[in-house]
């Protein structure tokens, strides 16, 4: 295997999370008996510093029939309008015909934002479903993988490229950028979104780690491969959407000087050491230890006869559930808004999936959805003043 950033082939395992099936697939019960299961490690590649999968899943695997709907979540939304203006006030202000491509645009709901500003939008997005759902809100949507060969055909240059909780898991990476390359216009913006590695471990948040994000980027490790492609981040703020993500702001190369910001970003990053090996190692260690902790709380609450539901049935809780070997002895169902999933079972522990309107509440919920914490403590103050106990099993830190 090589590198997927710098082709070295020179890694140390630092990250066991055992085979585990695809986190994207709910499943129906007829689909149990032919569940696949695939390994879920993580390499330090030992030139550049990069970590990743050692394991890839064929892309159509993963993606052509993911049920993921950015738009269902309020936060997210706002988060997107924000972005939008803020990248319309900074660098297209009273410029005429602007327009965007959105990769891995899911239901269009980035684009939507963009679209009230004035823009032209395309998204671009794997999932034949969500594409749909797209175009069916007029957010004009290919359904197709990018990479050169579809930007080629697309055939046209933006002023602004998005990549949002995307780009890690871009099977292709060295195409899709050499893409955003060739049609980013002179002065366009590239935007991308990644989930930050530095807070990944900070807040043991392991679950964030599933077979679809192939890497697991810092500020040294994506300007590596910016860099490789005549690209340059100059600009980037700490976000704390899904976890704790990096806002990226990204041109052509020597064409703007680094910000402030994103030179205290960096600064930030090496006084961490996030880019050591060592770091990895202890990170491994306070999995173990949050394990112990989690399957405590839940054997203490059932024996104390507690209902216990999972809020949520987000695909990194595919990860924890596994890990933790969580299955309907603790849990007894996961509660969800997305219809889509509605009657599907959760990938490799089977647990049921229920719509929130459905059923009575728990004793205790247990939150899959942790990233969420504060909207989800506000949106459910009727239950916690009812007694419901809300646990979250990884903590962010602020
Ligand atoms: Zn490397």
């Amino acid at each position: 295997m090589r590198c997927r950033i710098c082709d070295a082939t020179d890694f140390n395992l630092v990250l066991d999370l055992k085979d585990q099936p695809c986190g994207l697939h709910f499943l129906k019960k007829e689909h149990f008996i032919n569940e696949n299961y695939y390994p879920l490690r993580l390499l330090y590649c030992n030139k550049c510093s990069t970590v990743q999968l050692d394991y890839t899943m064929k892309k159509e695997q993963m993606y052509s029939d993911h049920t993921y709907l950015s738009g269902i979540t309020k936060s997210l939304r706002e988060h997107f309008d924000n972005l939008a203006k803020y990248v319309d006030d900074n660098f297209f202000k009273n410029k005429k015909n602007k327009s965007i491509l959105d990769i891995g645009s899911n239901d269009g709901t980035q684009l939507e934002s963009y679209k009230k500003l004035g823009y032209e939008v395309l998204g671009v997005e794997a999932s034949k479903t969500t594409a749909e759902i797209a175009n069916k809100n007029n957010i004009l949507t290919l359904h197709a993988f990018y990479n050169l060969e579809t930007a080629d055909k697309i055939n046209k240059k933006f002023d602004v490229f998005n990549a949002a909780g995307v780009f890690f898991h871009l099977e292709e990476l060295h195409s899709v950028t050499a893409a955003i390359k060739k049609y980013l216009k002179e002065g366009g913006i590239f935007v991308v979104q990644f989930m930050y590695m530095k807070n990944i471990m900070e807040n043991t948040a392991f679950d964030q780690i599933y077979h679809e994000h192939l890497l697991y980027y810092t500020l040294k490790t994506i300007e590596t491969l910016l860099n490789r492609h005549g690209l340059s981040m100059f600009d980037g703020y700490f976000s704390s959407i899904h976890g704790g993500s990096i806002m990226g702001f990204v041109t052509h190369m020597d064409k703007r000087e680094k910000t402030k910001r994103l030179l205290d970003l960096i600064e930030k990053e090496n006084m961490s050491k996030t880019n050591e090996l060592e770091t990895y190692f202890k990170f491994a260690k306070e999995i173990e230890n949050l394990k112990d902790k989690n399957l405590n709380f839940l054997n203490q609450r059932k024996k104390e006869g507690k209902t216990i539901y999972a809020m949520g049935a987000p695909i990194k809780g595919n990860t924890l559930l596994n890990y933790f070997k969580i299955d309907q002895n603790l849990i007894t169902y996961l509660v969800e808004k997305n219809p889509l999933r509605k009657n599907l079972y959760s990938p490799g522990m089977h647990i049921p999936i229920v719509l929130e309107d459905e059923i009575n509440p728990p004793d205790v919920y247990y939150v899959l959805a942790w990233n969420f914490k504060n909207e989800i403590l506000k949106n459910n103050k009727h239950l916690i003043d009812r007694g419901v106990e809300f646990y979250f099993p990884i903590n962010p830190k602020e």
